[in-house]
């Protein structure tokens, strides 16, 4: 058997297409400010994306990169200054910061109006408790793939590889607003293989490459690879191999091209929600 692969590059374009037709048909001024420091080249990348992806919607994106050996005092300070400015509906902080930054005390610093990342405490204890505004982008991205399968959610087995203040956990708390039946597995799990053959729908969020193989993946299941590896050849790839788990799984994202860019096309979608907002 061979599983039916997702397209998440497809599925993120009909996403950004609704996005700029909402703005257009509703005449929305919105703007999303991005800010970098250092010179992280896959940071860089991402920035270059999200920019990319702020233009073909018709969101404003106005870029702060800053040097590597940026203070905090002039990162909060920068924060408030966005904070105040009536054209940025939006606060991206690309992460991770330089270590000498506490990247907590920057997130806590955005307005949660304008937290489109969903970092913020606030906006984290509201997906808990589901009364939310936004969602963090790649659980987000990564539901409307699983949506986009047919297959539903509620009542199903889930199984979360990876607990993340990001990923993991976030997105654990989604398949539950969904009805799933959620576990969380991290690197202190028991048998994972024999808690993963459980999953119906099977998330994998570790940041090693190859992770998830074709033992422990239950047939037919929907398989959802966040991870992404850069491999000594340069390629990217990610946490589920793919090869042997696509003969395996019914439905698979595959990297790049999956879980990546809805990423983005959900930071547009929250950009838009948070112009709403403000207006
Ligand atoms: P992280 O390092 O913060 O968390 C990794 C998690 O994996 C941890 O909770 C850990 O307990 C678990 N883990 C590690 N080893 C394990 C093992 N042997 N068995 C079971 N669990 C194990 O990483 P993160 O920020 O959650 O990111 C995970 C991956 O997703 C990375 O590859 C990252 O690059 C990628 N990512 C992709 C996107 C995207 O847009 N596609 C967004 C964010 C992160």
């Amino acid at each position: 058997m061979s599983a039916n692969i997702i397209d998440g590059k497809a599925i993120s374009a009909a996403v950004k297409e609704q996005v700029r037709d909402e703005i257009a048909r509703d005449k929305l001024t919105v703007g999303l400010a991005v800010v970098i420091v250092g010179d992280d080249p896959a940071s860089r990348v991402y920035v270059n994306n999200k920019k990319k992806a702020c233009e073909f919607c018709g969101i404003k994106s106005y870029e702060y990169a800053l040097p590597a050996e940026t203070t905090q005092e002039e990162l909060l300070e920068l924060v408030d200054t966005l904070n105040a400015d009536k054209n940025v509906n939006g606060i991206l902080v690309q992460l991770p910061l330089p270590k000498h930054l506490d990247e907590k005390a920057v997130i806590e610093r955005i307005s949660p109006n304008k937290d489109v990342d969903a970092f913020h405490e606030s906006n984290v204890g509201r997906i808990m408790i589901g009364n939310y505004s936004f969602l963090p982008c790649t659980p987000a991205g990564c539901m409307e793939l699983i949506h986009s399968t047919g297959v539903e959610v509620a009542g199903k087995e889930c199984v979360v590889i990876g607990r993340s203040n990001i990923v993991g956990k976030p997105m654990a708390m989604l398949l539950l607003h969904e009805n799933g039946t959620v576990t969380v597995c991290h690197s202190k799990t028991h048998d994972l293989a024999e808690v993963c053959r459980r999953a119906d729908i099977l998330v994998a969020a570790v940041g090693r490459p190859n992770f998830v193989t074709a033992d422990m993946v239950k047939p037919g299941a929907v398989v959802i690879d966040v991870g992404i590896n850069r491999l000594d050849n340069g390629k990217l790839c990610g946490d589920v191999k793919f090869d042997e788990v696509s003969e395996v799984a019914g439905w698979i994202t595959p990297v790049p091209g999956g879980v990546g860019p809805m990423t983005i096309a959900m930071l547009m979608r929250n950009t838009v929600t948070a112009a709403r907002i403000q207006k």
